[in-house]
C-alpha cells in the first residue's frame, strides 16, 4: 500500500498520528516501520531524508521502497498505533537550501542559459551541476544577485499535483521523472519545475543565497552554494577569521589579501637569501676542513663525523671540499642509524662508490653512488667514527698497493 505522504500537502507538519501497517527486520535490532501515513521525507531526488521519532524511538533513516515509506528505528514499538514527530531545525533547513536549489537553477538559466543537470543537499552544503565547463566569477555573481532578488521579493511558492491538461499548458524548467501523478513547484512569476520534496511557502524564508565556489568537472561547472541559516553561519565563520587576519596583519579586512601576497613573496624572498648564507657558511667550513686535512701525497683527505646533522648540508658540505683540486671527503652522521657521504674532486683517480659500499656493507649497512659522491648507512651510528677510519685505512692501504703494484 503507497503511504500517505502528509509532507506533500504541508511541508511544515511536524506532527502526526499513524498506524503501523507492518515491520521489516534490519541489520542487528534496527526494525523498518511502514505506516499509513507520514511527514518523514525519504530520501529521494538529491534530498536527505528527515529525522525525528516515532512515539520514543529515534528515526535514524527513511527510505522510500515501491511506494512505500520506511521508517528505521532501531528498537521495537510498543503500540500498532504510533505519534511521530520530525526534527524541525533539519527539516527547515531542508526546505530553504531545496527552494533556494529551484531559484539558483532559474537563474543560471536565466542569465547564462546554463541547465542545471543535478543537484545534491549535502549535510554542509549543496551542489548544482550545470552544463557547461567555464563560469567566470562575474557571471557567479549576476547569476547570485538575481537569486536574492527573487528571494526580497518574498514570492509565493506553491507545490501541487497537476492533471495531465493543466500539465501540458505549463512551461517548466525541466521535464518530470515520473509520467502520472506529476507535482508542480512554481514560484510565482519565476520559476516552475516538477518536484516532490519539500519547500518554503515565500521566497523570504529562504534567506541569502550564497554561491560559494565552482569547479569544471570535465563538460560541466559544479557549483556549491548555500542558503538561510547555512549561508548565514558561513559568513559568521570568514568574517570572524578574516577580522582575526587583519589584527594579525594590523591591516585593514579589505587590504588582508594583498598584505598576505606580500608576506609569501617576502618568505619566498627570505627563503632564497637563507639558502645563499647557508652555502656561504657551508664554503668556509669547507675551507677549514679542507685546513685541517690529512695530507696523502698530493691530496688533502677530510675525514669528519657529525652529531645528528641534516643529510642534504652534509652532502653540500662535502661537494664543497672537493670542489678544489685533489680533495677527497670522507664525512658521516652518528644517530641512531649511520650515514656516510664520500666524495673526491674530478681530477681523483679514486671511486668513493667503491670505497663506500666496502665500507658499509664491512659495519653490515649498504649503500652506492656515482664515482665521485656516493652516499649509505644502515649500520649503527655510534660506528660512524670506526667505519671513517676504516675507510681511511682502506684507501691509503689501496693507494700504497697501487704504488708498489
Ligand atoms: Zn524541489
Amino acid at each position: 500500500m503507497v503511504t500517505q505522504r502528509l509532507y506533500y500537502k504541508d511541508a511544515y507538519r511536524i506532527e502526526f498520528d499513524a498506524n503501523v501497517l507492518r515491520s521489516i527486520p534490519g541489520h542487528k535490532d534496527t526494525i523498518g516501520i511502514i505506516l499509513d501515513r507520514t511527514c518523514f521525507y525519504p530520501t529521494s531526488g538529491g534530498q536527505p531524508c528527515d529525522t525525528g521519532t516515532l512515539d520514543s524511538q529515534p528515526v535514524f533513516d527513511v527510505l522510500e521502497q515501491d511506494g512505500e515509506i520506511v521508517h528505521w528505528i532501531a528498537g521495537k514499538l510498543q503500540s500498532t498505533s504510533v505519534h511521530g514527530r520530525i526534527n524541525w531545525p533539519r527539516r527547515f533547513d531542508h526546505m530553504q537550501q531545496h527552494t533556494g536549489q529551484h531559484i539558483l537553477s532559474q537563474a543560471f538559466l536565466r542569465v547564462l542559459k546554463a541547465q542545471t543537470v543535478s543537484f545534491h543537499l549535502g549535510e554542509e552544503s549543496s551542489t548544482i551541476d550545470l552544463d557547461r565547463s567555464t563560469l567566470e566569477a562575474s557571471e557567479a555573481e549576476a547569476v547570485q544577485d538575481l537569486a536574492n532578488e527573487v528571494v526580497f521579493a518574498d514570492r509565493v511558492v506553491v507545490a501541487k499535483f497537476v492533471t495531465p491538461e493543466e500539465f501540458s499548458a505549463l512551461e517548466l524548467r525541466k521535464s518530470p521523472a515520473v509520467e502520472k501523478d506529476i507535482r508542480i513547484v512554481q514560484i510565482e512569476g519565476f520559476d516552475g519545475s516538477p518536484c516532490g520534496g519539500t519547500h518554503c511557502s515565500r521566497t523570504g524564508q529562504i534567506g541569502p543565497i550564497a554561491i560559494r565556489k565552482h569547479e569544471r568537472r570535465s563538460q560541466e561547472t559544479r557549483v556549491e552554494f548555500l542558503c538561510g541559516w547555512r549561508a548565514l553561519r558561513d559568513h559568521r565563520w570568514k568574517t570572524r577569521a578574516i577580522n582575526e587576519l587583519a589584527l594579525a596583519f594590523s591591516v585593514k579586512d579589505m587590504e588582508l589579501p594583498e598584505a598576505v601576497f606580500r608576506l609569501m613573496q617576502e618568505a619566498t624572498e627570505n627563503r632564497r637569501e637563507l639558502h645563499r648564507l647557508r652555502d656561504e657558511l657551508l664554503h668556509i667550513e669547507a675551507a677549514k676542513l679542507l685546513g685541517k686535512a690529512t695530507p696523502w701525497k698530493d691530496t688533502r683527505v677530510v675525514l669528519r663525523a657529525f652529531d645528528e646533522r641534516e643529510p642534504q648540508q652534509v652532502r653540500k658540505l662535502a661537494s664543497f671540499v672537493v670542489e678544489c683540486e685533489k680533495a677527497i671527503a670522507l664525512l658521516g652522521i652518528s644517530g641512531t642509524q649511520a650515514r656516510l657521504i664520500f666524495a673526491c674532486s674530478k681530477d681523483s683517480p679514486i671511486d668513493v662508490a667503491i670505497l663506500l659500499k666496502g665500507t658499509c656493507l664491512h659495519f653490515g649497512g649498504n649503500g652506492g653512488g656515482q664515482p665521485h659522491l656516493a652516499q649509505g648507512g644502515g649500520f649503527p651510528g655510534d660506528k660512524v667514527g670506526e667505519a671513517l677510519e676504516w675507510a681511511y685505512q682502506t684507501l691509503t692501504a689501496k693507494r700504497k698497493g697501487k704504488k708498489n703494484a
